[in-house]
Formats: C-alpha cells, structure tokens, sequence
C-alpha cells in the first residue's frame, strides 16, 4: 500500500492543525472542544486489526423505543455510527431458544439465531465483519453457568455432540444467507467451566470439536475462536491452552475476557496470551473489555460499575470519563498488539446497552415512575439483562431481573448521542492510504471517480479511511470536486 509520494498518514501535527481550524470556523462551543478526545496511534503489527464491538442487545433496545444519534444530533444507525468512528467488526451472542413455553423471551436482548442475523446483516452494510458467539444454551453462559439448551437437557454425550453440529451450521446458514459476513466463529462463550451443559473435563473438548467440525465444513475461510476468563489466573489460563492442544481441539483463536477492575494487569494479559501465541502459534484476542465514562446509573437498574462497586481498589488506570473509557480501549489493545503478529484484536463489550428511560435527573415519585416504566419496556422487549420470564430456565434471572448493568460503559449517553470517547476505534490506527484510492484496492484508478459519485448517491458506504482517501481537495469533506480530481490526476495532471 506504501506508494511515492502520495502515500499518507495522519500525524499529530495535521489533527491538531484540523482541530485549530474546525474550532476558528465553527461555532463550536467550549464544550465539545473539551470532550475530544487525544489518543496516541498505535503500531499494529497488520492493517486488519480487529477493533470491534458487540451490541447484540441493540435489536431490543430499538423495539424499546431507543434511537441512536450522531454528533450533529441527526438520528442514525447504530451500525453507521460504529463504522464512522473506525469500528471494524461487530461480535453477537447467540442463544439456541431464549424463550418460555409460552414464548415470552428471557431478555438480554432475546439473541436468537434471527436477531443474530439481522444484526449481522445491518453489519454487513456498513462493510463490518460478524463474530457469532454461541452460547451453546438458551441464556447467559459464563464461568459459573454453562446450562445445556432445554432441547437438548435429555440428551446423553453422543447425542449432544451430534446436536452441536447440526445447530451450528444451521445456525450459521441462516445468518449468511441474511447477507451477514461471517468472519470467525466463537465455540462457547467464558468456558471455563463447560460448555453446553457439559461440565466433564474430559468430555468438554470433545463438544469444542464438535462445533469446530461443523464450523470447517460449512466455511474453512472463517476463524474458529475458544474464549476463557479470568485471566488474572496465570497458570489457569495457560494451561487452558496446553489441555486444548493435548485433546487435539481444531482452532484458530485463543481469547480471553478482560474486565480491568477484576482481571490483573495489562503486563500479564499481554502475558499470557503470548503463551498461547508462541506455543502453539495461534492467535489471540480480547473476545470483551469494557470501562465506564460515569459512575452514574441511568436505567434504574444498578450498574456493575458505581460509585460503590469495582471502583477502586484495583489499581485502576484511567478516570471515569469519556477520555478515561477511550484510554482503556487504546491500553487493551496495545496489550494485545505487543504479543506480535499472533495479536488479532479487542472487542468491546456492549458499547450500546444505554437506557431505554433516562433516569438521570429525576427523584421521588417521578423517579419510581420511570423506572416502572422501563421495567415493563424490559419485560415486554427483553431489553433488560434479564426479563422475569428467565426465572424458570435462570434463578438469578427470576430473582434479579432488570435492566442495563452496563449504561455507564456505553459509547452513547442517556439520550442515545454518541459519545466523543467511540472516536477511540478510527485515532488508534494510523492510517494507511494512497490519496485518491477512494476504494482503498491498492491503487489510483477511475474505480475510485466512480466509487465517490456511488458515495455521493449514498450507494457506496466510505470507512473514516476512504474518506480520508477520497478527500483529493484537502477540505475535510467528500463532494464531486474529488470525483473530477482523481480524474484530472489520472488524465495526466499529475500535479493534482
Ligand atoms: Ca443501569
């Protein structure tokens, strides 16, 4: 991609410059100047390092009611929103049947096989890759519950396996054929425990091999990822690693949760998916992170993070702030690119599981009355971590139903703005163009005229980068007098 004279790259210097004349035009107020925020570009070992997110509870938090806004305040897709911040990949969870018999759904986003694919789908737009995180179990999998599908419940070992397969593939023909681009596979999710009501140290492998299988025949394109926690145990996790190579286990990617206020340090992180990547030569991943811009609830509905909870004592890094929140996705990240090649990316956890009732400023009555209300929004649309309906398949699901846990992690504020901290997925990365490659293929040619006229006819979706491509004029926007430059270059006004 590197090319003459024409090959760019954002430095410090140009942003600051753009910033100066932004503000010296625009009516900017003192505010919004304040809220950008700075991070350093990181030198990742390969452009396509994933910065993704997961939003699997966007689908009913929109039936909730909840609309999503970009800076200017104009309502937008949460999906383009993501991509013109610089997020590249979209990861979803993905339960077999989270639903009673009388089919009320369980909440924390109610994620079918359906609603994965038309996340994946809404994804794909946008020119984002999915991640599908099976469950393997009708709602929440972690490292203290990995309950077997109702469906499955009464099936013995053989069985079992067989179902992973013929779920797994049908799973994954339903979400492609939605026009989703299914870019790697994750075989259970926080698996520390079992898999699919599994629990047998000697039988869990033999389920990760069922869905692997199943996973290499429908696709040998698509990555296969393991995902574990609680990195902070060394030995633990490393050795997770050795018993998936001596139980011939057939993956792609080694990853791991990491939540700052419970999971070490950055050092050990770094640490052990090294281990991972040196040993047996995969890759790895932060497959969930996340960090709170505030330590206020706006839901009602108390958050894992507050002014009483996980908020200190854990040598934390970063400040509750927006900039606080972008420095911790910029840390995870560096952590994982200083392992080397093997670094694949970080995900983000839930960067749009924001109120579907703001909260914030009411007291008493008015306070009560609010909450009732985005109660019943929970209950009916599963918007909620947990809806009551939950309770029969989930205890906790029963006795703590509610709502968002996590408003205060969000990229987005109560009102469903965008916050300045997402703009950490496009300054982390340096980019890496040729001026006038609109399509970003490489090279200068009439594709890239035509690629800005489909833009500009709002056919063709164009990243931060292929705007920042496109923009031949230098005046910070993509109009048609970029189309007749690339033109002009290419017609031999070389100087252009
Ligand atoms: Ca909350």
């Amino acid at each position: 991609m590197r090319t003459g004279g024409f090959h760019r790259r954002r430095t410090a210097i140009l942003m600051a410059l753009i910033l100066l004349v932004t503000t010296a035009i625009l009516p900017a107020s003192a505010d919004s100047a304040e809220k950008e925020i700075e991070i350093e570009p990181i030198a990742f070992h390969h452009d396509g390092f994933i910065r993704g997110m997961d939003v699997s509870s966007v689908v009913s938090l929109e039936n909730s009611g909840v609309k999503f806004y970009d800076e200017s305040g104009n309502e937008t897709d949460l999906f383009r929103i993501l991509a013109d911040h610089g997020v590249n990949y979209i990861r979803v969870r993905v339960w077999n049947d989270p639903y009673d018999s009388a089919g009320n759904g369980y909440g924390g986003g109610n994620n079918d096989v359906a609603t994965a694919a038309q996340i994946g789908s809404r994804a794909a737009k946008y020119g984002m890759k999915l991640l599908v995180d099976f469950h393997y179990s009708d709602f929440w999998a972690d490292p203290a519950k990995q309950q077997s599908p109702k469906a499955w419940k009464d099936l013995g070992l053989d069985a079992r396996l067989q179902a992973v397969k013929t779920y797994t593939a049908a799973s994954l023909e339903t979400i492609r054929q939605a026009g989703a681009m299914i870019g790697m596979v994750q075989i259970g999710n926080e698996t520390n425990s079992g898999i699919a009501g599994v629990s047998d140290f000697d039988d869990i492998p033999k389920v990760f091999t069922a869905a692997s299988e199943a996973i290499r025949a429908f696709d040998g394109d698509i990555l296969i990822a393991v995902h574990f926690t609680d990195p902070q145990n060394t030995a633990t996790i490393k050795w997770r690693a050795d018993w998936l190579d001596q139980n011939n286990v057939d993956y792609d990617v080694f990853s791991t949760s990491y939540y700052p206020y419970w999971h070490g340090s950055l050092e050990n992180l770094t640490d052990v998916l090294s281990y991972a990547a040196d040993t047996y030569g995969k890759y790895v991943m932060v497959a969930e992170t996340s960090y709170a811009y505030t330590l206020a609830d706006s839901d009602g509905h108390p958050n894992t993070v507050s002014d009483r909870n996980n908020n200190t004592g854990n040598d934390l890094l970063w400040e509750f702030s927006e900039q606080g929140q972008a420095d911790e996705v910029r840390a995870v990240m560096n952590a994982v690119n200083n392992v080397g090649e093997k670094g694949l990316g970080v995900f983000y956890w839930e960067g749009a599981w924001i109120t579907v009732g703001d909260t914030t400023s009411l007291t008493g009555d008015a306070y009560t009355q609010r909450v009732n209300e985005n109660r019943a929004l929970w209950e009916q649309y599963g918007s909620g971590w947990a809806a009551s309906f939950g309770g029969g398949y989930d205890p906790d699901a029963g006795s703590y139903s509610g709502g968002s846990a996590v408003d205060n992690q969000a990229f987005f504020d109560p009102s469903g703005k965008v916050l300045s901290s997402l703009w950490v997925f496009d300054k982390v990365h340096e980019d890496d163009y040729i001026l006038g490659d609109a399509d970003l293929d490489g090279t200068v040619s009439i594709m890239d005229a035509t690629a800005v006229q489909r833009y500009l006819v709002g056919i063709k979706y164009f990243s931060p980068t292929a705007k920042r491509a496109a923009d031949m004029s230098h005046d910070s926007k993509v109009d048609i007098i970029d189309a007749t430059r690339i033109q002009r270059f290419l017609a031999g006004f070389k100087d252009e």
